[in-house]
């Protein structure tokens, strides 16, 4: 079985976002990145499937040079390749997902693992464009798998209830949180994937289709205001859920 696991380098989830001085990127000055979380259970779940069935996993990562720090995460999780899909320009998700579905393309994978969302810019748009520019069926927050004879069962988390679904392979799932307990990476891991090459292509031109104008933050929230103790407070309470925040 051959498997490939796309993984998105992101901010870690501490960083204070900053506004770069163009007004429409982030300031990445002092940010710290790591391999993005949901990307993890998809690494793991590839793992384990290979460790069940044997076969290859291949991690890919289209992005900058500094994408390399996550592949080699992934590495150190115990993966076999990894593969970065070099492009210092920015991408929008159609992009990103086209540069990664002509390279796999070549790669010819029976399964493709994606996470349910990028922590970035959660767009939540790259797996089902994988999906469909190479024609293939697509699972999205996928919280257990089982694989047998050539089809993969799914339950998908949904409002309220899990979904089971069935497709043929190969396939497109993306990973929720849920599907599994990723592992740490051994120490002997970690230095191992030092060494281990990371395979460097030009990701495969696309034209962006979306154009960000610009970035501002949300507004502060305002101070919590206390109305009093006890059931004294109650009625002041109550006028102001109605009156003032209007939701009852
Ligand atoms: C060099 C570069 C600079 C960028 N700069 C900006 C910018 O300044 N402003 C802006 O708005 N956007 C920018 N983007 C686009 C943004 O980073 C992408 O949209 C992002 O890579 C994917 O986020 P998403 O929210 O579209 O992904 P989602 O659709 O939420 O991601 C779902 C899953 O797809 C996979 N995936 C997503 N991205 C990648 C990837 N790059 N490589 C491998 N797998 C991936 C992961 O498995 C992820 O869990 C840039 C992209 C690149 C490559």
């Amino acid at each position: 079985m051959k498997i490939a696991v796309c993984v998105s380098h992101v901010p870690d989830t501490e960083t204070k976002v900053k506004i770069g001085s163009d007004g429409k990127t982030i300031d990445t000055s002092g940010v710290n990145y790591i391999l993005n979380p949901y990307d993890e259970f998809a690494v793991e779940e590839a793992l384990k499937i290979r460790e069940k069935d044997g076969g290859e996993v291949v991690a890919v990562s289209l992005g900058e040079d500094a994408n390399k720090e996550t592949l080699r995460k992934a590495l150190a999780m115990g993966i076999d390749k990894a593969v970065l899909l070099k492009d210092e320009h920015e991408r929008d998700s159609y992009a990103v997902a086209k540069g990664i579905a002509e390279y796999l393309k070549s790669y010819e994978p029976d399964l493709i693992f994606v996470g349910k969302q990028s922590i970035d810019y959660d767009n939540l748009q790259v797996g089902g464009l994988i999906a469909e520019f190479l024609g293939l069926p697509s699972v999205s927050v996928a919280v257990k798998l089982e694989y047998a004879d050539g089809k993969l069962k799914a339950e998908r988390e949904i409002e309220g209830a899990h979904e089971h679904v069935e497709v043929t392979l190969p396939c497109v799932v993306a990973a929720q949180r849920g599907l599994n307990e990723p592992r740490y990476p051994s120490l002997k891991g970690i230095m191992q994937a030092k060494k281990k090459p990371i395979e460097e292509i030009e990701a495969a031109q696309a034209e962006s289709r979306v154009k960000v104008l610009g970035m501002k933050k949300p507004p502060e929230k305002q101070p919590g205001k206390i109305v009093g103790e006890g059931v004294d407070a109650v009625p002041e309470l109550v006028r102001l859920l109605r009156e003032e925040a209007k939701v009852i």
